[in-house]
């Protein structure tokens, strides 16, 4: 919808928005009108460089025409069933999703919160039908984010932050133990605990990739105590990290992995893979979804899925990834850059995340920020060296400001 077509002018419409909605997040000030490629345009049709893609969604690139065809066919076909005629859409990329990253069984929800879910529930039914109802704890680890329902919230290791605060008590059978250490798994271990729950980079926790070695050693933990190795791919997946799936890269295999934002090319979706083995404890009614799945969405993500592997998007997170990061650890100010592939947090020696995130924006780039030192970057995967040049003009300009400014205030104070 364009505002053209409304009796709205832009301001009308932010005002509409803080009088009607409960307003939880810091907007960027622009009404996002039209998208396509590597551009968010506004209602002028000025363009933004996204450097954030609906925050690690739009891999393929904003109004990918494949999901558009693909959208547009469906919902004149079928969009929603429930789930109790089969459908095309969900068997094809079922197939074609467990192929490309060599899981046996898939089930479909509706995001990541709720594959998290997913993965939670089936972790324990597997546990409590294999070892007895005493076998259900969940070790994942701090700084982690697993989502907002209380299940995944209760698993996100971040007690003392506003994910968390507010809404306790969460469901019972979580403890978080630090990231990247073996040891602290375990000492954390005992006779409850059926798996352990990580991302192989921490996203909202700050852009921290798991060891090579690290992942390796969960795995064989895992082994040796009959244990499941879950995995939460949600943002690291489809490509992000430059392969198709982090696991890939580190040489491992999880029972059960939960997946979401890029799957979908911009609808809903989120899903779970498991072994066979695993899989076996859903059983007919043992779970279930209403949207979970649609053919509209499954249409969606087929698309999505099929441009991700066909393009090799990964490869070219991986190459244009490097030359980004690179570029970026050049840049005065910066202490430390983290991540692989084109999911990437900048920490500055100072405190300037948000300035920077505005100061960026003003020049029509848009990224995120984490927390006060760090920003993140997640752009689509169809990104080139020429947008990384851009980006990395405009983030140094803004940083060439900020700290001008400070040297300006230090010299009045
Ligand atoms: C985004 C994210 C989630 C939550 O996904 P939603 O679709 O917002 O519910 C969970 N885990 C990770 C690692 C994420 O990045």
């Amino acid at each position: 919808m364009r505002l053209a077509e409304t009796k709205y002018s832009a301001q009308e419409i932010k005002d509409l928005v803080d009088t009607y909605m409960m307003e939880t997040y810091e907007r960027f000030d622009f009404i996002a009108e039209t998208a396509e490629g590597m551009y968010l345009y506004d209602e002028n049709g000025v363009g933004y460089l996204d450097f954030y893609g609906g925050v690690a969604v739009n891999n393929i690139g904003n109004t990918n025409p494949r999901v558009v065809k693909a959208v547009i066919d469906q919902v004149q076909d079928v969009s929603h069933t429930f789930n109790y005629p089969y459908t095309l859409p969900q068997a094809l990329l079922a197939k074609t999703i467990c192929e490309a990253i060599g899981m046996d069984k898939i089930f479909f929800q509706n995001s990541g919160t709720e594959a998290n879910e997913a993965m939670i529930k089936l972790a324990r039914k597997y546990g409590v039908e294999n070892f007895g109802p005493d076998k259900y704890h969940i070790i994942s680890a701090k700084k982690s984010f697993h989502g907002r329902t209380f299940g995944s919230l209760s698993a996100t290791g971040q007690p003392e932050t506003a994910n968390h605060n507010g809404y306790m008590p969460g469901v019972p059978g979580f403890s978080y133990v630090p990231f990247n250490d073996i040891e602290a798994i375990k000492e954390a271990y005992n006779d409850h605990v059926i798996g352990i729950m990580l991302e192989p980079i921490q996203g909202e926790g700050g852009v921290h990739p798991a060891d090579q070695a690290y992942l390796q050693e969960v795995r064989a933990f895992c082994d040796e105590k009959g244990i499941l190795l879950m995995l939460d791919e949600i943002q690291t997946g489809w490509g992000r990290t430059g392969s198709l799936m982090a696991y890939m890269y580190h040489g491992i295999k999880p029972d059960i992995v939960s997946m979401a934002k890029a799957m979908g090319g911009g609808t809903p979706l989120g899903a779970i893979c498991a072994t066979k083995e695993v899989s076996k404890a859903f059983t007919i009614g043992s779970h279930g979804s209403t949207y979970g799945g649609s053919p509209l969405c499954c249409a969606a993500g087929l698309a999505a899925v099929t441009e991700i592997i066909e393009k090799d998007l990964a490869t070219n997170a991986h190459q244009v990834g490097t030359y980004f990061t690179d570029l970026l650890r050049s840049m005065p100010g910066v202490k430390e850059v983290r991540g692989r592939g084109l999911m990437i947090g900048v920490e500055f020696h100072e405190p300037i995340a948000h300035e920077v995130k505005h100061l960026a924006f003003d020049k029509k780039l848009l990224i995120t920020q984490i927390d006060q030192h760090t920003i993140r970057m997640v752009p689509p995967l169809i990104a080139d060296k020429q947008n990384c040049d851009t980006a990395f003009q405009i983030l140094q300009q803004s940083v060439k400001e900020l700290s001008s400014f400070t040297e300006y205030q230090a010299r009045l104070a």
